[in-house]
């Protein structure tokens, strides 16, 4: 039986219902946040209330409902860095390409602080988090996989979703290359591998290799 280290708290936004996340080790005092969305107020409280500091938020794609939180939430923590995918910075700070002028409400995050690129390992809260790019549902999307617990943990935002995966009609998208990276780069994790997406109930890699209707594991 191993032991349970990695503390995960999900917070749901209610328009969109967007998952954001934290993660902290027990024992420690640091975590990170995965995707602030619209309810900063319940994070920020989810935060200080396990005393905790944030060591980074970590943006997995930088679509409005992920990054509507990350202003509000640094005025908390203001030295807080902001981590996203080399090729998905832009979207933080521009309202047309983070979807967010066409829906009529203007966003804007600060500005990345730290690029992340496919295959880099960076331990931050203790926590050695691996960056895959899977693009396909926006060009720079990023999935962290946590490997502290057994089994492992993927914040995987909209690459895939609990019987689904993320949309494919936005001006960057595009669904041949999401299912294949897919393939190539989620499906190869272990099967006990727990999914953490940006919408929905968790899952797992075997579950959806199995099951999942829109892209299969045979290829
Ligand atoms: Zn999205």
């Amino acid at each position: 039986m191993t032991e349970e280290r990695l503390r995960i708290w999900t917070i749901v936004s209610e328009l969109f219902g967007q998952n954001a996340y934290v993660a902290a080790l027990a024992g420690r005092d640091d975590c990170v946040v995965v995707d602030p969305g619209f309810d900063t107020a319940t994070l920020v409280d989810r935060v200080q209330s396990n005393r905790l500091t944030p060591a980074a938020v970590l943006v997995t794609h930088g679509h409005a409902d992920h990054i509507a939180g990350i202003a509000a939430f640094k005025s908390h923590w203001p030295d807080c860095p902001i981590l996203i995918g080399e090729h998905e910075a832009d979207k933080l700070t521009d309202p047309k390409l983070n979807l967010s002028r066409d829906f009529g409400f203007p966003i804007v995050s600060p500005a990345a602080d730290i690029l992340v690129r496919d295959g880099e390992t960076i331990e931050l809260a203790g926590m050695p988090l691996t960056v895959r790019e899977i693009p396909g549902h926006s060009s720079g999307h990023v999935i962290f996989v946590l490997e502290t617990d057994q089994p492992s943990r993927a914040f995987v935002g909209d690459v895939i979703f609990s019987g689904s995966i993320g949309r494919t009609d936005f001006p960057d998208g595009d669904f041949d290359l999401l299912a294949q990276r897919i393939r190539s780069k989620l499906y190869c994790l272990p099967d006990e591998t727990i999914l953490l997406p940006g919408h929905g109930p968790a899952t797992t890699v075997g579950r959806e290799k199995a099951s999942n209707p829109f892209v299969r594991w045979a290829s």
